[in-house]
């Protein structure tokens, strides 16, 4: 640090709009912006997508006819404009610092919703295949997660593999979903025990229909977790 910056440190830098911070919510985001993310309101009862604004509660479209393993799957933001522009810098642009103040939301969120807060979770990142972890240089979701698990005051460890990236499944059927993530990801035998008995909280950045979330919780049911739960940083908008 230069000695000029030790006697007057430099203003805190809003990261989307680059504006000063005199005094925010969130880190590294001015409550400005904040106010320009769209919140989810009304969530699905599954997904935790935003339902339309004819529907005050139930399922999604997708969820009517989808069965999830997870407990349930939470997301304080809708995947749209100032949030939508937020995220793409966490994951494109390789700016980590995104990740602390999504980070806090998510953890806020989770707290204030969850019927179970207790601190016996433990917070698993949706983890990258290799080839795009090497591409990319981070996973996302890991910042994301270490974020949560600091301010919920969880633990958090990576435990699971995932052997192949799948397209985006929007567009397609159920069917069609599992067949593409069956075998996506795996949890290596040395590191099932980890997950047995536990209560488990997946994080990602973004949920479009749940069902990657559902594969990995799947898989961690089948070692042995009691609960799954998700938290993503914002859900997708239905059409
Ligand atoms: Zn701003
Ligand atoms: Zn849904």
């Amino acid at each position: 640090m230069a000695l000029r910056d030790r006697f007057f440190p430099p203003e805190p830098v809003c990261l989307s709009c680059q504006g000063k911070i005199i005094f925010s919510t969130l880190s590294n985001i001015c409550d400005d912006c904040l106010q320009e993310m769209s919140f989810v309101t009304r969530s699905c009862l599954r997904c935790g997508s935003q339902l339309p604004e004819a529907q005050i509660t139930g399922f999604c479209q997708i969820c009517r006819s989808q069965e999830l393993k997870l407990e349930s799957i939470r997301a304080p933001l809708i995947y749209r404009e100032r949030a939508r522009e937020i995220l793409l810098e966490l994951k494109y642009h390789k700016n980590s610092s995104m990740a602390l103040p999504l980070g806090q939301l998510m953890a806020d969120y989770w707290k204030f919703f969850s019927d179970d807060t207790s601190r016996d979770y433990l917070v698993i990142p949706v983890p990258l295949s290799r080839e795009r972890l090497t591409a990319r240089g981070f996973n996302q979701a890991r910042l994301l997660g270490e974020v949560v698990a600091r301010e919920a005051g969880l633990m958090t460890e990576d435990v699971l593999i995932r052997k192949r990236n799948t397209p985006p499944l929007y567009h397609l059927n159920n069917q069609q979903r599992n067949l593409v993530l069956r075998g996506a990801f795996k949890l290596p035998a040395d590191r099932a025990g980890r997950v047995t008995g536990r209560k488990i909280l997946l994080v990602d950045d973004i949920v479009t229909t749940g069902s990657t979330l559902n594969e990995a919780a799947t898989i961690l049911l089948a070692a042995g977790a009691c609960r799954v739960s998700a938290l993503t940083a914002a859900a997708a908008e239905r059409v």
